[in-house]
């Protein structure tokens, strides 16, 4: 990384939800490594042991995104603790396979909305005040492919990630007047936690249907997102960002 990547964020505070592990755990890391104080938050204690790598950059939080009175709660200390947002990365989501659509009960299906859609709503909600008093912010929601095109078997994350996407695209016109950008990052299959859960037969097929016949990894992703958060992306909202090895082009 040169000297002038490395000061992207320095005096900035990012809130990272999702943060202990994967993908979140990776945007973390390199938004710290570029300068950033990160408010880190996930329901368990990878986040603490994430915070222990960088006692003095990273406070760990622990909070459930689909509890909006968590998430209220949150914010408020996100703001207590640091004093400002400049960056979000609405990231925590959890995720369902091989389910047909009239298997999927209300149980899951809600949970399912709960965190990944109306979490990432609920944390808007608050968060959008806080940049609006500052009149700047840049927020990235964690999409996915998934979200951009029908695949049979995950219903409930498709339809949750489609309704992100557009979230989206409507919170960055609303607040394109208040200095806030929004975009969305949509990754392809990633290997974290949440795909290894899935097993390897899973892993292997989507390494054959991927173009580059890998899977991504979680700092692929971070570096997306930290030149999304940053200044250098000055010019960009309501943008919904594939980053698949080349799945999206076929
Ligand atoms: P992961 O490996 O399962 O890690 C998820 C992180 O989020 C963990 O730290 C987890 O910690 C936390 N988390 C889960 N539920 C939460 C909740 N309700 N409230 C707060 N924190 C919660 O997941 P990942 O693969 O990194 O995925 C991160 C995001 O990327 C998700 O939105 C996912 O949909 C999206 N994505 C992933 C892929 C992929 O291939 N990996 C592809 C497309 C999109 P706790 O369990 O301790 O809370």
């Amino acid at each position: 990384m040169t000297a002038a990547l490395a000061r992207r964020f320095e005096n900035k505070v990012a809130l990272v939800t999702g943060a202990g592990a994967g993908i979140g755990r990776a945007v973390a890391l390199r938004l710290v490594e570029e300068g950033a104080r990160v408010f880190a938050v996930s329901r368990g204690d990878n986040v603490d042991e994430l915070a222990a790598l960088h006692p003095q950059r990273i406070i760990a939080h622990r909070a459930d995104v689909g509890v909006p009175e968590q998430i209220e709660a949150m914010v408020a200390a996100c703001v207590e603790r640091c004093g400002r947002i400049d960056v979000l990365c609405n990231n925590a989501g959890i995720s369902h396979g091989g389910t047909p659509l009239h298997e999927i009960d209300l149980v899951l299906w809600d949970r399912i909305m709960d965190v990944n859609l109306r979490g990432a709503f609920v944390v808007l909600k608050h968060v959008l005040p806080v940049m609006m008093r500052q009149r700047s912010g840049s927020i990235i929601n964690m999409s996915s492919v998934g979200g951009m095109r029908p695949a049979v078997g995950s219903a409930a994350y498709i339809v949750g990630k489609a309704g992100l996407n557009m979230l989206t695209r409507i919170a960055a016109l609303e607040y394109v007047d208040h200095g806030i950008r929004i975009n969305a990052v949509a990754p392809g299959t990633i290997r974290t936690p949440l795909v290894e859960r899935s097993g390897a037969a899973l892993i292997e097929f989507k390494e054959s249907v991927t173009p580059m016949h890998r899977l991504g990894t979680p700092e692929e992703i971070a570096a997306l997102t930290a030149f999304l958060a940053s200044d250098e992306a000055s010019y960009i909202t309501g943008a919904i960002y594939a980053i698949d090895g080349g799945r999206c082009a076929e």
